[in-house]
Formats: C-alpha cells, structure tokens, sequence
C-alpha cells in the first residue's frame, strides 16, 4: 500500500540520489512550488503555495537542513548519529540526549507499552538479522534469531529527563518506523516558521499537510491498494492540518524458502511479518501516522485486523487495514 498526493506525477517511484529539483506552476492564490531531495535513504518532497518564490525557495532549504539534522541524530544507518553512539554509551548508565531524540523515544516507548511490545524501537537486533538475511537470501539460522532477541526489548530502555539508559551491551535502536514522520513534521513547521501554511512535507509514504492548496479543501491524498493496478486509487482523502503514513510489504520485502517476510518485523515470532497487510493510519501528527501504521501492521498479524483497528481509534486517528486471507484481499476501516 502506499499514498501519494494525486496533484502531482507519482514521485513514490523517485530514488535516493537523485539531486534536488525545484518545479514551479502558477495558479490563482500563489505559485505551487515543488521540492525534491533525498534524505534518510528516501525522497523527500516539500510542495507549497507561495506569491514570493525567492522567500519560499529560502523555507525550502530551510526545511530540507532541518531534516538533514535530524538525519544526523536519529539514523541507524550513520555510525556518528546520535542514535548509534548512545547505543554504546548509554549502557547501564543515564547519558543526556537531544530534545529531537527525547521525543521520539518517549513516543516509541509510549506506543510499546500500548502495544505490548508489538511495536519497539529496540528490535534493531533483529531488524538487522532480518535485513542480511534479505540481502543474501539466506533465511537467519534460530540461534541467530534468538541471540537479536535478546538484545531487544522496550523495557531495556529507559527514559529520564532528557537522558536515555540500556541495560545490556550490544543494543541497537532503530526508528525506522517512526523518525520519517517526525521530519516531515519538523519540516512542516519550519516552512510554517517562514510563514508557508499551505504546504506538505512528504517522506516517502509518510506525509504531514498544512492548510489546504488555495481554493480547495485538502490535499489530495490517493490511498493505494495493494493489488491495485499501478496508478489506480482505492480511496482519495481530503486531508489538510493532519499527516498520512502507510505500511505495508510491497516494496521492501524477502521471499525465502517460498515464504514473503516483509522488512517489518513481529517480535512474538521473531520474524519479519509473513501476513500480508496493508496499513494506511491518518493522525494530527506524522510522527504518530508513521508509529502506528508499523505499531498496526505488527498488531494485525498478531491479534487480527480488529484489533488493529481498536488501536488506532484508541489513539484518536483513523484508518485502512487490507488484509489478504486465503487469496483474497479484505479491508477494514475506522468508522469516519
Ligand atoms: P517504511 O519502510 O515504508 O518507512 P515503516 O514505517 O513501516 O515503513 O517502517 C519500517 C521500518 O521500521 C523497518 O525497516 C525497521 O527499521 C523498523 N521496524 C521493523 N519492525 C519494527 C517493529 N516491530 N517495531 C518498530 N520498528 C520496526
Ligand atoms: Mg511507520
């Protein structure tokens, strides 16, 4: 599954690598401006409204520096980030953290808790078991499963004021599921400091919109089934002052020894997620969208599509779970 703004020319197809392009169209209201960047191993894509191109290209880069930062603190991929050196010397010992990195794991913890654990940020143990395995296709042996999990576990973790704490050597964070929308939340309040309201800030399938494009009620947000042909939308939201994310294992997933593992992993078995699922979340905020389509995907093939459901009413936002069940595709929504 996966969401795109339908305004524009399907961009979720864009690599890493690409430079940075500026496309600009005048329209009643302002000129539509559009961004494109890559940062945290996707695309990011900012499109605002603007009558001073000169101020809006200053927002832009503005924006994009402001996700570059936090690149730098939250990537598990960066050995210098924030994220992986804490990883290190925050072992059995309360060291001060960033006020960005506080407040994405007092998100992640608090969402581990609702989810028992379904969804945690310090599985990257196993994330990475899973991620080898994906690139040699060489299913990971038990032991190896094993000895991940238990370097894992949310209540390894703990949070102070302003500090973080881990319990054992050998830890590895990872908010891969959570940090993409947190910065397209930054984004969008920088462009906002700059005075740009109608505006997004989209991070792949993780999308925070400001006020709606002049002249119109929202942003379009087309929500794409998994099975769908390429380019047809099952729904299309209306959506402004509220941030979209998906789930699902069409792009990154294994098959190994016959079987699909998506690159999401459920600690319960200690495997990447074998259900297909497809999780769409709305929510005020990105860093929540985000957070809960993982925190559901993992709830999904845990207890079923309704508690998946359960979980995000219980968290003020809306959604779209599809589920496949004997070749068939099933969907099951938040009531509106
Ligand atoms: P996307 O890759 O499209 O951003 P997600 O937001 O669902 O999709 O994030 C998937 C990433 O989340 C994985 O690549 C991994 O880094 C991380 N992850 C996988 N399983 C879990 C889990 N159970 N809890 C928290 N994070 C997870
Ligand atoms: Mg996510």
């Amino acid at each position: 599954m996966r969401c795109i703004d339908t305004g524009t020319t399907v961009w979720s197809t864009i690599r890493a690598g690409v430079a940075a392009c500026l496309f600009a169209a005048t329209l009643t209201g302002g000129e539509r401006i559009e961004a494109l960047e890559p940062h945290m191993g996707t695309m990011f894509r900012i499109v605002l409204y603007a009558d001073d191109p000169v101020k809006a290209h200053t927002a832009i880069r503005a924006a994009f520096d402001r996700v570059s930062d936090l690149d730098g603190k939250l990537s598990d991929y960066n050995p210098d980030s924030e994220l992986n050196r804490v990883c290190t010397t925050a072992v059995n010992r309360d060291v001060p953290i960033s006020e960005d990195l506080y407040s994405v794991l007092k998100v992640s913890q608090s969402l581990a808790d609702r989810t028992d654990g379904a969804f945690d940020v310090t599985l990257g143990p196993l994330i990475r078991v899973w991620r080898v395995a994906r690139q040699a296709r060489v299913l990971p042996t038990p032991d190896e499963i094993a000895g991940a999990l238990s370097r894992s576990g949310y209540r390894k973790l703990h949070l102070g004021t302003h500090t973080v704490r881990l319990d054992m050597p050998g830890m590895q964070l990872d908010l891969g599921a959570i940090a993409k929308g947190y910065a397209a939340d930054e984004g969008l309040r920088v462009l906002r400091e700059h005075g740009f309201l109608q505006a997004l800030v989209a991070a792949s399938g993780d999308i925070a919109f400001g006020d709606a494009p002049p002249g119109k009620a929202g942003w379009d947000a087309g929500v794409d089934s998994l099975n769908a042909p390429n380019g047809s939308f099952t729904e299309v939201l209306q959506l402004h002052n509220s941030a979209i994310s998906t789930s699902g294992d069409t792009e990154q997933f294994a098959e190994l020894g016959g079987v699909r593992y998506s690159h999401i992993v459920n600690p319960a078995t200690g495997k990447g997620l074998t259900m297909r699922v497809g999780v769409t979340v709305i929510a005020k905020k990105g860093i929540d969208s985000d957070g809960l389509s993982t925190a559901v995907s993992v709830i999904c093939e845990q207890h079923g599509p309704e508690a998946a459901l359960a979980l995000i009413e219980k968290a003020g936002a809306r959604g779209i779970v599809i589920v496949e069940a004997a070749g068939q595709w099933k969907k099951y929504e938040t009531p509106q």
